[in-house]
């Protein structure tokens, strides 16, 4: 506990000790970590209004003016990427390199975010009409809400929001309720570098429940953009809110992500590979290995590896020295993985290793030997649960990765060229990502990331995702002495 409190004095976080406070709880030991005060109504009036104040001036700062700003905000990141990792690896669950992995992905956005500041470039093209000009520009859109979910607490939002700030938005953050302090922290720490600045609306948190903040955001009309990462059972409410006002979203939902090992695989690293890509955050990433399709010549000898490098994982205290897997965020996420545990085995699939709770919010990492249509299969169940499903055509792999309802990661394990340019193909992985020989999990950000159906189709951090936080205008600039009408209209009056 001594640790605790230090960590949070350094990060200048005090407990509240008033009424209404959610309470944050570390899922290693089920003890409370502190508290934060609830939002409330008027709370989230106020964040608004400052966001909206915020933008009115934030949007007139040049690009570049305001990437040297999130530059500042990296730093200052930097300086506490011990303590926040930390904190992250305390309040989520997720071993202390991974906590740390997640500060550093921050401040990667972060120098992202200060190079894109002076690349956000519109198109020109030929017009029809001589003496004209036609042009896109792209201009900041506006207060954009950010709802965040539990398992990646903070750089889910450096990768809408430190984006957003250098496109000329201003950001409203609810975060997940089970993750509040680090929210908190890393609010505080860019708030310090924008107070500097005069700048303290352009991030806004407000830590509420859903009734209260998460659904005002989708029906409010002052938001032009909601960003939502979580659930697809969210994501839906999420799009038919906040469509049914027309407004815009970005939508990054759950995950069902396969891996393709063919028999000519390099085997040694499939196996790294698939061990991260399973066991890693406890099963708990949107990118997580929920299925292996091996090819039945292999099948048998990689599930005995598998299983050895299982036992070698070493379950614990997120924060403990040589933990690989921490516990799951809470009771009802250990409920989750008992009843899929259930499920498996009611519709004739078998666990070959794992399939029991430790304790607490612990369970073990757990291998099945499931087929790809079994209704289980089909489902994001967000813990250590890898289904291993035989298969003996590389075509029939394809389209079982294809035929669940989510569509986010994919990988292929071989040293065949034509299967790993099959799996590229139009006819292969239908997914936002597809990687060849390596993990489902991890990728960098500055690729676009996201994926399609269930997954909700949105881009986020690198490439030009950037487009989502902008609004496009094509303007046509006349510089002739005629008014000339495009498609070559005559519209002539005497
Ligand atoms: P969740 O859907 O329970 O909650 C996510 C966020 O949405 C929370 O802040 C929650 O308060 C909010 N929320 C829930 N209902 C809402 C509503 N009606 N209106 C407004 N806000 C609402 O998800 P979770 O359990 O925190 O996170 C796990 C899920 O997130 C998994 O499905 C995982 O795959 C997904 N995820 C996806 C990505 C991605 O990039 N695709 C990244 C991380 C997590």
């Amino acid at each position: 506990m001594s640790d605790t409190t230090t960590i949070l004095e350094r990060l200048g976080i005090q407990s509240y000790q008033g009424g209404e406070a959610l309470h944050s709880y570390n899922p290693s030991t089920g003890e409370a970590i502190a508290a934060v005060k609830l939002a409330t109504s008027s709370d989230y009036e106020a964040a608004v209004a400052a966001s909206t104040e915020a933008f009115s001036r934030w949007r007139l700062v040049p690009a570049p003016q305001r990437g040297l700003i999130v530059r500042e905000i990296a730093e200052a990141l930097r300086e506490h990427k011990q303590d926040l990792g930390a904190l992250v690896s305390l309040e989520m669950g997720k071993i202390l390199q991974e906590g740390l992995g997640e500060v550093q992905e921050m401040i990667d956005v972060a120098d992202f975010a200060l190079g894109l500041s002076r690349q956000l470039y519109g198109m020109t093209t030929h017009s029809e009409r001589p003496g004209h000009r036609l042009y896109e520009q792209w201009h900041p859109l506006g207060a954009v809400g950010v709802i965040t979910a539990f398992n990646f607490p903070v750089a889910v939002w450096a990768w809408n929001a430190l984006i957003a700030a250098v496109c000329g938005d201003t950001v409203i953050w609810k975060p997940s309720e089970e993750t509040p302090l680090t929210a908190v922290a890393v609010h505080n720490i860019a708030q310090r570098v924008l107070k500097n600045h005069g700048f303290e609306g352009v991030f806004t948190l407000v830590v509420g429940d859903v009734p209260t903040v998460g659904e005002p955001m989708l029906d409010d009309r002052r938001l032009p953009l909601i960003s939502a990462t979580g659930s697809t059972r969210m994501g839906r409410i999420v799009a038919e809110r906040v469509g049914r006002r027309l407004g815009r979203t970005l939508l990054e939902l759950g995950g069902n992500n396969a891996i393709i090992l063919m028999p000519d695989a390099d085997l040694d690293l499939a196996l790294r590979g698939c061990l991260f890509a399973a066991v890693g955050t406890a099963g708990q990433r949107c990118t997580t290995l929920r299925r292996l399709f091996l090819h039945r010549s292999i099948a048998d000898a990689f599930r005995s590896k598998l299983k050895k490098a299982y036992s070698q994982v070493r379950i614990g205290d997120s924060l403990a020295a040589g933990t690989l897997m921490g516990p799951l965020i809470n009771a009802r996420a250990v409920a989750n993985y008992e009843q899929a545990i259930q499920a498996i085995r009611a519709e004739g699939g078998e666990i070959v290793y794992g399939g029991s709770v430790r304790g607490g919010n612990f369970v073990e990492p757990t291998i099945a030997v499931s087929k790809h249509d079994m209704r289980i299969v089909a489902e994001e169940v967000f813990a250590p649960i890898l289904h291993t499903i035989e298969f003996d055509h590389l075509d029939e792999a394809i389209a079982w990765n294809n035929e669940v309802p989510q569509g986010l990661s994919s990988a292929i394990f071989t040293t065949n060229l034509k299967s790993a340019e099959a799996f590229l193909s139009p006819r292969g992985s239908d997914c936002g990502i597809a990687n060849v020989n390596m993990g489902t999990s991890g990728a960098e950000i500055g690729g676009a990331f996201g994926g399609e159906k269930d997954t909700g189709g949105g881009r986020e951090s690198g490439s030009d995702s950037w487009k989502a936080y902008m609004r496009r205008q094509t303007v046509t600039i006349n510089h002739s002495d005629a008014l000339l009408l495009a498609q070559g209209i005559e519209f002539n009056f005497d």
